[in-house]
């Protein structure tokens, strides 16, 4: 198999003040791939995620995607934006639109789709996900397992070459959980390239073809799932895995 880089972090550091929260992270996502990244809480995965669509700025390092470097504002920033998916660990869907409305309103506004083009993909993806039946409902009608599949319906809706998911079930309930996976296992073996923050080690080991595992700012540990859940290199690896495991 040929390995196209798609997103590809050299260098990349960050500080909130006097933490420094992303040390000197190196990390290729390769089109098609999925990298599992997991690690403590407050080891920086979600500053990581969100300097991918540039929710975070970096203070030196760089960040391509297709090749090409971040844009940094206008309409370059616009299209970074439908080019990275993400999916968070709280839906952030529209509470006054529909579910399909939640999904169409990117594609219009931004795609400048037509209604019906809009409407019709919309619905093809509702029932991707498995909800095709709920597209007229609002969100607050739907379970959390669902709203998030609106959320990730909505992703899609973009067309973007990459999805970051940032701990898409840590907020469902537990019996919602798998069916969120599901959905997402699906979309790993549809070639889709993913970035999934998750604590879901079933997960990882079944859809990942990298794991990542952070700590402190920095990539501890990369490796094939295999590998790492079996026989971790570092001390804080297998700390943090015998901690979940
Ligand atoms: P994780 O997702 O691994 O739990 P985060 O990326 O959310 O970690 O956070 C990494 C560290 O950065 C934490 O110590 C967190 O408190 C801090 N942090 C995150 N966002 C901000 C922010 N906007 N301002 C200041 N500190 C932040
Ligand atoms: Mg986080």
């Amino acid at each position: 198999m040929t390995s196209t880089p798609l997103v590809v972090l050299e260098n990349v550091n960050k500080h909130f003040g006097d933490l420094h929260v992303l040390r000197d992270i190196d990390l290729t996502v390769n089109s098609g791939e999925v990298v599992v990244v997991i690690g403590p809480s407050g080891s920086g995965k979600s500053t990581l995620c969100r300097t991918i669509n540039r929710l975070e700025t970096i203070d030196s390092g760089t960040i391509t995607l297709d090749g090409q470097p971040l844009p940094a504002e206008g309409r370059g920033l616009a299209k970074l934006r439908s080019d990275v998916g993400m999916v968070f660990q709280s839906f952030n869907l529209f509470a006054h639109k529909t579910v399909l409305q939640n999904v169409t309103l990117g594609p219009l506004k931004v795609l400048r789709q037509s209604k019906s083009e809009a409407e019709a993909r919309g619905m093809e993806l509702l029932d991707r996900v498995r909800i095709g039946n709920q597209a007229h409902k609002y969100p607050a009608q739907l379970s959390g397992g669902q709203q998030q599949r609106v959320a990730i319906a909505r992703a899609l809706a973009m067309n973007p070459k990459v999805i970051l998911f940032d701990e898409p079930t840590s907020a469902l309930d537990p019996e919602m959980v798998q069916e969120v996976l599901d959905v997402m296992t699906d979309l790993a073996s549809e070639g889709m390239t993913m970035v999934v923050v998750t604590h879901e080690m079933g997960f990882a080991r079944r859809a990942a073809n990298r794991v990542v595992f952070m700590a402190d700012g920095q990539i501890v540990e990369e490796n094939t799932p295999d590998e790492f859940f079996t026989s971790p290199r570092s001390e804080r690896a297998k700390d943090f895995l015998s901690k979940i495991l």
